[in-house]
């Protein structure tokens, strides 16, 4: 079927603006950025590639696609950036169409409000949105690694967290109200609240109102070495207990560290192609690497990053008695960094025959000695691991992301993969933090999100899509 002819058979009529991918650019929506499917091979990429892509320039075209989907029963995949690392937007149903919402680019900024808002279409890429929102004076705050490579729909419908969410929370803390499209072909200004994290099985968002604030003038930068995780996540206590926590609080473990150069002695960094190749040499042997590691210490690093908004101007961490002051330089390195590990970088390790992956974990601090050292263990016949926390809450909870790496096909990937979320589940931890459930964590739905909010998404399902139309096999087949 010619691009023309897709385009009818979907819209039933051609508006001048709005448009279809043409054929050979399907591919390219077969898979998102999960690690996995970046290791698929063609044949595996070629089931998942979708019938038509369909990028509305206005919401009513997002709507009119959805009643069309509706009344024929095609099934549809909302899609943003396709930045996702788990394979939410990865069409699963043959004859899929996807609905691409990145060209839906509103933006209404209400500095005047006594809560300044700023509407916007969810098409726009973080990146870019926040240049316009800077260039007016504000920010969104919301700074994920992967800013310019997500869109706002993305982020609701991942229920995304930035890197500066110690103090500002994540996406869900930023949004006031969103606007869905639905398979009745209507849209409605709805609560976010069932649409984050649901990854476009409810409904298209088009439009969401986030808050915004005024871009800090300035920033403190503060960087601990401990001589263990404990010490370390007693600092950390401390200092989300003084009620102005910093912007950023990151910490470390030692190989981490190091292929983040914050170690005294800098480590590996540096983010050239040149750098895919040394790793991709190196993970030749992740054997020889694990029984190597111990040689760089067992010590964590801590960065803490300060913003200058009232009543936080004043603020810093507390004093960290055993511990070494670094002063300024690893956070600034941290900083200068902080996007380095990009989706492109993703790819070339794969192109090279590697596989890297990161398995977030949401636990209680008293929690992450144990569950840390315990997925690490299960990862060590597989890859070589490493870990961070990040994303500490006032409730307690933080984040650990165990990243690993090694050489080798799609199946020693998978197998690692498995080993890291068994072994967190064991040690008490919920599997997933901030990327979603998506096709990577599908079986650990009822762990993920526990059965009170699955039972919730369920009976949402069934009152919006109760022929599963949107986005298919995710979340609870
Ligand atoms: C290098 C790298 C770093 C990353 N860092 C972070 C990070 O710091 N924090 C973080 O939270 N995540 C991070 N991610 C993961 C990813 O960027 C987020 O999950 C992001 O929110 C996905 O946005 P997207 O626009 O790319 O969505 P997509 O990948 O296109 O889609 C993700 C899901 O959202 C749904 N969806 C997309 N748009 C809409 C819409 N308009 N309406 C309804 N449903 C929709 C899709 O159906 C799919 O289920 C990172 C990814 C990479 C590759």
């Amino acid at each position: 079927m010619s691009a023309a002819s897709r385009y009818d058979a979907i819209g039933g009529r051609r508006p001048a603006r709005d448009g279809l991918v043409p054929e050979d650019g399907l591919k390219a929506y077969a898979r998102d950025s999960w690690p996995q499917a970046l290791g698929w091979s063609a044949e595996r990429l070629a089931t998942h590639i979708p019938a038509a892509v369909l990028l509305p320039e206005r919401e009513e075209i997002m709507a009119a696609a959805l009643s069309w989907a509706a009344e024929r029963g095609v099934a549809v995949v909302p899609r943003g950036a396709g930045s996702g690392v788990l394979g939410a937007a990865v069409p699963v149903r043959e004859g899929s169409v996807v609905l691409d919402a990145s060209r839906l680019r509103g933006f209404e900024l209400r500095a005047d409000a006594p809560e300044p808002v700023v509407r916007v279409g969810a098409g726009w890429s973080g990146g870019e949105l926040e240049r316009r929102l800077g260039s007016l004076g504000w920010s969104l705050m919301h700074f994920p690694q992967s800013l310019e490579d997500s869109s706002v729909g993305g982020w609701i419908a991942t229920d995304a967290w930035g890197q500066l969410s110690t103090r500002y929370g994540g996406v869900r803390a930023q949004i006031r109200g969103v606007r869905v499209a639905g398979l009745d072909g209507l849209i409605r200004a709805e609560d976010a609240g069932p649409h984050l994290g649901a990854e476009g099985t409810l409904g298209a968002v088009v439009e969401a109102t986030l808050r915004v604030r005024p871009a800090p003038a300035s920033r403190r930068y503060y960087s601990r070495e401990f001589p263990a995780l404990e010490p370390a996540l007693d600092w950390a206590r401390e200092a989300m207990a003084r009620g102005g926590p910093p912007s950023v609080l990151r910490l470390y473990g030692p190989v981490d560290a190091f292929f983040n150069g914050l170690k005294r002695s800098g480590g590996l960094s540096g983010a050239g192609p040149w750098r895919s190749r040394v790793e991709t040499l190196l993970l030749k042997r992740t054997d020889w690497l694990n029984a190597l590691t111990p040689l760089l210490g067992h010590a964590w690093i801590a960065v803490a990053i300060y913003e200058d908004e009232e009543p936080y101007r004043d603020a810093a961490p507390p004093r960290a008695p055993g511990a070494v002051d670094l002063g300024e330089s690893p956070a600034r390195r941290w900083w200068q960094r902080r996007y380095h590990l990009s989706k492109q970088r993703l790819e070339r390790t794969f192109a090279a025959g590697g596989f890297v992956d990161t398995a977030d974990f949401r636990a209680p601090l008293s929690l992450m000695p144990r569950l840390d050292a315990a997925v690490r263990a299960a990862l060590r016949p597989h890859a070589l691991a490493f870990s961070h926390l990040s994303h500490f809450e006032a409730g307690g909870d933080a984040c650990l992301s165990v990243t690993f790496a090694g050489l080798g096909g799609g199946e020693r990937h998978a197998r690692a993969w498995a080993a890291a979320l068994e072994a967190g589940a064991a040690a008490g931890a919920r599997v997933n933090h901030h990327h979603g459930i998506g096709l990577g964590k599908l079986a650990w739905a009822g762990n993920a999100w526990g059965e009170a909010r699955l039972a919730a998404w369920r009976a949402e399902k069934h009152a919006r899509d109760p022929f599963g139309l949107l986005n298919p096999g995710k979340i609870c087949p």
